[in-house]
């Protein structure tokens, strides 16, 4: 398979990623999927051009090229449920309203399945794990930041409107509680947007599995709502005036993350 990941090392202790931001297909999924899904509906979109000013900050960036319709990178490799009702796995089978994926008997064989595990996910993953490993060799600790987004009203998930900013700590488990405090009232100070920490969206397989706050990595999920700065329906445009305030809030998110840092380790 082709460029599966794109990755660009910082300078500073965080780690922004991204494993749905990807549009790729593989000829496979490309030609099973239902009419509806061919315009990607369920991308995390326009993430990485969000998050540039994270590159002035001095961040590392690691964003998916593939399609979560591929293969989701937020999700464990054996493929256990990650929320008790509805949600979608490891080979999405279904779209986000509950509709199916694929045309019937046209979803990707068990052999092409296997191989996008490992040349998609596997090289996602040894890329977060090393980079993780060189930033808590560098300076001590790692911070990881798991960037996402999704559309806010999404009837067969959940009720009514989601927050602007959805943080997820594993229900604290993924980093230092002061941590998320901070990150907390950084949103609270920003009132024109709403927010909530572990509401629907408790983080997902790369939060749990890396935040590991004993061993001073610390992991935050932040869903954010796609009203905040696109065209939530087709096709998905990118709203640079709903953007830029975004940004002013997401980049104050970004430095709170790492003066907590500097701080909580000096
Ligand atoms: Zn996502």
């Amino acid at each position: 398979m082709d460029k599966v990941l794109n990755f660009k090392q910082g300078r500073v202790p965080l780690l922004i990623s991204m494993p749905h931001a990807g549009t790729r297909l593989t000829p496979a999924v490309a030609a099973g999927l239902v009419p509806q899904a061919r315009s990607l509906p369920d991308t995390d979109w326009h993430i990485p051009r969000l998050y540039q000013f994270a590159e002035e900050l001095g961040a590392s960036t690691l964003a998916a090229e593939y399609s979560r319709f591929v293969i989701d990178l937020n999700r464990p490799s054996d493929d256990k449920p990650l929320y008790v009702g509805a949600t979608t796995g490891l080979y999405p089978a279904t779209l986000f309203d509950g509709e199916p994926l694929f045309v019937e008997g046209q979803a990707p064989s068990k052999e092409e399945r296997q191989q996008y595990l490992e040349q998609v996910w596997g090289p996602y993953h040894r890329t977060l794990q090393e980079e993780l490993a060189r930033l808590k060799a560098e300076f001590g600790y790692a911070l990881l930041f798991d960037a996402h987004s999704i559309r806010s009203l999404i009837p067969h998930l959940f009720e009514g409107k989601l927050p602007d900013f959805n943080l997820g700590t594993f229900n604290g488990a993924s980093c230092d509680p002061q941590l998320a405090g901070r990150l907390e009232s950084i949103c609270a100070a920003h009132g024109d947007y709403t927010h909530v920490l572990n509401g629907r969206f408790k983080g997902g397989h790369i939060t749990r599995h890396y935040g590991n706050p004993a061993e001073h990595i610390h992991a935050v999920q932040l869903e954010l709502a796609q009203s905040a700065y696109m065209e939530e329906f087709e096709p998905f445009r990118y709203r640079e005036d709903l953007a830029a305030p975004t940004q002013v809030v997401l980049k104050a998110l970004l430095q709170g993350l790492l003066a907590w840092g500097q701080e909580h380790y000096r």
